[in-house]
Parts: structure tokens; sequence; C-alpha cells
């Protein structure tokens, strides 16, 4: 049985790795998700087999475990829409990490608090420093994701978000004192194992890391949050790695390594894309200016309203069109009809691209896998590098429900709590027409001075209506 149950092992692993692969573009990304979850059921079954004869099993508890898992984690994955989608991963995210800081606990109260070891348990060193390593990074990815749900979910009220936001500097110092203090109980811990520990002392370890995994993402705002997220994810990998090495289960090492490390490459990808460090967003809090800015954005003057009649005779008559597609472009589900009003663009011989930001919408890729569900070819759609030059040949640019990722602020204004954070150029082209319901702020809750700019026109109403009101008025020209 042994022999099956590391070859099924085996077997995951190459599912997993050939699920990852598959997620590297839209085309292929449903099968490799497929993929890589017939490989976890795959793991599931095989400890299932490795755990049967061990004494402790209980079949009720684990049957019960099945079935609320299924039960809770199904319908909110099927029905959830594409815009709540990041909030999901974040909540999924948290729930692996606070699954491993519970295997932490339990190994801890098992082992009477590392007093005795039995030989069917892993090494001592890799049960101890495993489990408590679990125990922290786990704990802190729990609670820091449960705080990334609850502010992309927007469930925090925005005067409490701006305040606690404020407060970032007292947050920096108190995660600090945290840290220290949840790593010197481990040590502690660690030391007197073999002769064991009060039960409660595994708690403080897990009460001081929650408590620093909620202090680190309150006060992060701005533009930040799509780096946590990753980042977050990266820690539930290695904490679930650990729990592994704790727990002796190769799966759990190898699946929580592939996580931890894709999740670590991601988040540096990401923080090099918006110009920031690591360790400057989780301690340095890039919307700590937010309310400053969005006083100082107030006397721009006023914005120009255009009409949709206006913005098809604009495009109609342009050599070059460059539409941005941002958040509200996935709010208002647009894509279709932007599809539709670029073919008949480009049958009137005018050149239709995609500008891609690398954070656009509200998780990585959002943009690619919208307009790809629409079938918008993938060498239309450019990333931000590739992009940014032609915006100052480009007659029309449309930007459709993007904000934060076109706010020249970022580029211009060294007091912008954005500033230093790469942007689409879009102000450098020779016309702007931004289609959104209002001029409410974006994510990062700032003003944007692209709107007031005199070459900006603003085409207000959901961009789904706006874009098939362009098309109309494109088939009468
Ligand atoms: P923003 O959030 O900056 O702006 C979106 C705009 O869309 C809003 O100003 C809103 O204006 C408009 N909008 C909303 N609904 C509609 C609609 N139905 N029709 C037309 N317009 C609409 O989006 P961006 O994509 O520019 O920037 C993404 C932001 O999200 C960045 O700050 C990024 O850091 C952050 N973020 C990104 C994540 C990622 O991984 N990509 C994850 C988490 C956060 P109005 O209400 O007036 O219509």
């Amino acid at each position: 049985m042994n022999y099956l149950v590391t070859a099924l092992y085996i077997a995951a692993f190459a599912l997993f790795i050939l699920g990852l692969s598959g997620l590297t573009g839209p085309k292929t990304a449903v099968r490799g998700n497929l993929i890589a979850a017939a490989g976890m059921g795959l793991a599931v079954v095989a400890t299932l087999i490795k755990v049967r004869d061990t004494a402790t099993v209980n079949w009720v508890l684990i049957v019960v475990g099945l079935v609320l898992g299924v039960v809770l984690g199904v319908p909110p994955a099927k029905k959830t829409k594409m815009t709540a989608m990041p909030q999901l991963v974040a909540l999924f995210n948290g729930v692996g990490g606070g699954t491993v800081a519970l295997i932490a606990w339990a190994e801890f109260i098992e082992t009477d608090g590392f007093g005795h070891f039995t030989p069917d348990q892993s090494p001592t060193v890799a049960l101890v420093v495993g489990s408590l390593f679990a125990a922290i990074i786990g704990s802190v990815s729990f609670w820091g994701s449960l705080v990334a749900y609850l502010k992309l979910q927007e469930s925090i009220p925005k005067n409490v978000e701006k305040a606690l936001v404020r407060s970032a500097k007292v947050f920096q110092t108190s995660n600090v004192v945290l840290l220290l203090g949840a790593i010197a109980t481990a040590a502690y811990i660690g030391l007197h194992a073999g002769t064991g520990n009060p039960l409660w002392l595994i708690v403080v370890v897990l009460v001081l890391a929650g408590i620093m995994g909620l202090f680190v993402v309150f006060p992060i705002g701005g533009a930040d949050m799509p780096v946590v997220i990753s980042l977050l994810n990266a820690l539930t990998g290695l904490s679930a790695a650990a729990a592994g090495l704790a727990l002796n289960n190769t799966a759990m090492i190898v699946a929580g390594m592939i996580v931890g490390a894709s999740g670590s490459i991601l988040t540096n990808l990401m923080a090099v894309a918006m110009n920031r460090s690591i360790p400057a967003i989780v301690f340095g809090s890039f919307g700590a200016g937010g309310d400053t800015a969005a006083v100082a954005g107030g006397e721009q003057g006023t914005a120009k309203s255009t009409s949709a009649a206006d913005a098809a005779i604009q495009m109609a008559y342009a050599n070059q069109v460059i539409v941005v597609p941002g958040y509200g472009l996935a709010v208002a589900q647009a894509q279709h009809a932007v599809k539709d009003m670029a073919a008949i663009l480009e049958s009137k011989g005018v050149e239709v691209k995609y500008a891609i930001h690398p954070v656009a919408g509200r998780m990585p890729g959002h943009m690619n896998v919208l307009l790809a569900e629409a079938d918008v070819a993938y060498d239309a759609m450019k990333e931000m590098d590739d992009v940014n030059g032609e915006f100052s040949r480009t007659d029309v640019t449309l930007v459709i429900g993007a904000n934060d990722v076109t706010n020249p602020a970022a580029r211009n204004d060294p007091s912008s709590p954005i500033h230093g954070m790469p942007i689409l150029n879009v102000d450098e082209s020779k016309s702007v027409i931004v289609l959104k319901r209002s001029m409410s702020s974006g994510y990062a809750g700032i003003e944007n001075p692209l709107f007031f700019l005199n070459h900006t026109s603003m085409l207000f109403g959901d961009a789904k209506k706006s874009v098939g009101e362009v098309i109309e008025e494109l088939k009468a020209l």
C-alpha cells in the first residue's frame, strides 16, 4: 500500500505542475485549473489511504470535514461574479492559512506541548520547527487575508478605513513588537521541546501572529492591495509546506512549495510592475496620504462632458484608437460591446489597440481574461511598457472604467500617494475620452487630474450602455 500512496502522490505532483503550466495563458487556464484540481483529488485519496490504519483516524470527522468543505466552497465559487473573484480568492487563501495554523495547534496538543513524540511522527526538529513556523505564518495569512477580503468587499466603512490608513505609523511599530513577541514565544517553546510546554503557550503565538496579520493589512491602501494579496498567497503556501514537514506529508510539502514559489514570483513581478519594494509595501503603506490627495484634487477645475455622437465622430476619423480597460469595464460587463465597437472602427480603417496595465481591475490578468472572453485577439492587447510610447501618436484614447491606472499624478506629483507607480500615459494622446458613471475616485480613493485636462472629455454613464450608444452612432455615420 505504501507504494500505491507514493505512486498516487507522484501522479498528483505531476498534475499540479501540468496544471500550473496551463495557468500561464487565458486559453489554457480553465484546463490547467481542472488538471490541478484532479491532482489535489488524487492527493486527498492518497492521504486517506495513508492514514487508514492510524490509531487516531476519525472517519466521522473526515467525512463531516469533506462535506462541509464542498457545501461551503462550491456554491460561492460557482455563483461569485467575476468582479468579486479577488475577494473570494483572498477568503479561500485565508482559509488555507487558518487550516495550517490549526494543524500546528493540533500537533502541539497531541504531543502535550511537544513533550513526547511517537515513532509515527516526523523527526522532532521537523515537527517542532515546522509546526511553529506554520503557526506563525498560517495565522498571519488567515487574519491578513480576512482583512483583505473585507477591504475588497468594501465592508469596512470608508471613514474607518481612512482612519486605519492614517494610523499606519502606529501599526508599523506594533508589527515589529508583535513579530518579535511571536518569534520569542516560539523559540521558548522550541527550547522546551522534549520536556513539554503549557498548552496555552501556542495560543500566545497564534494570537500575536494573528494581530500582526490584521495590523499589516489594515493600513494598506492606495494601489498596493494586489501585491499584498499575492504576498499572503505565497505565505499560505510556505506555511502549508512547513505543516507538511511537521506531519511528514510529502504532498503538503510539494503543493505548499509550489504555491509559495509561484506566489513569491508573482508578488515580485507585481511589485516590480508597480515600482515598489515589498518591504516598502508591508511597512510603508502606500495609501497613507490618500486623504490629502483627495482634498487637493478638488481644486482641479471642471471636467468637460461629451456625447456618444461626438465620441463616435472622433474615433471614426482617427488613424489609431487605444482602448484602456479598467475595473469599470468588468463591472459593466462591456467587453463584448467593446469588441463589437472595435470591429466597426476597424471596418472603417481605424487601427484599434488595447492597453493593459498590470494591476487594472481587481486581480492580476483581470483585463486579459475579460477581453479574451470576448475573443479580442491577443496581439491587440499591449502590455504597459510596449504601449506607453504609442500614446503620443494616438488620435483618441478611450478609457473605459479605468481610473487609478491612468492617473498622471503618479508621474508628476511627488505628494500623490500613488507617486512612483507606473501608469498608462494616456494623457499624452491627442484626445482622451473617459467612460465612467460619475466623477468618483477609483480604488486608491484619489482624484484623477486626467479628467480635467483640456483634451479630455467625459462620457458619463454605465460603460456598456455608453459603448452601445457609440456603436449606434458609428453605424449611423
Ligand atoms: P479603479 O478602481 O481605479 O477605477 C475604476 C473606475 O471604474 C471607477 O472610477 C468607477 O467610476 C468606474 N466604474 C465602475 N463601474 C462602472 C460602470 N458600470 N461603468 C463605467 N464605469 C464604471 O480601476 P483601475 O482598473 O483603473 O485600477 C485598479 C485599481 O485597483 C488600482 O488602484 C489597483 O491597485 C487596485 N487593485 C487591483 C488589483 C489587481 O490585482 N488588479 C487587486 C486589488 C486592487 P464611477 O463610479 O464614476 O463609474
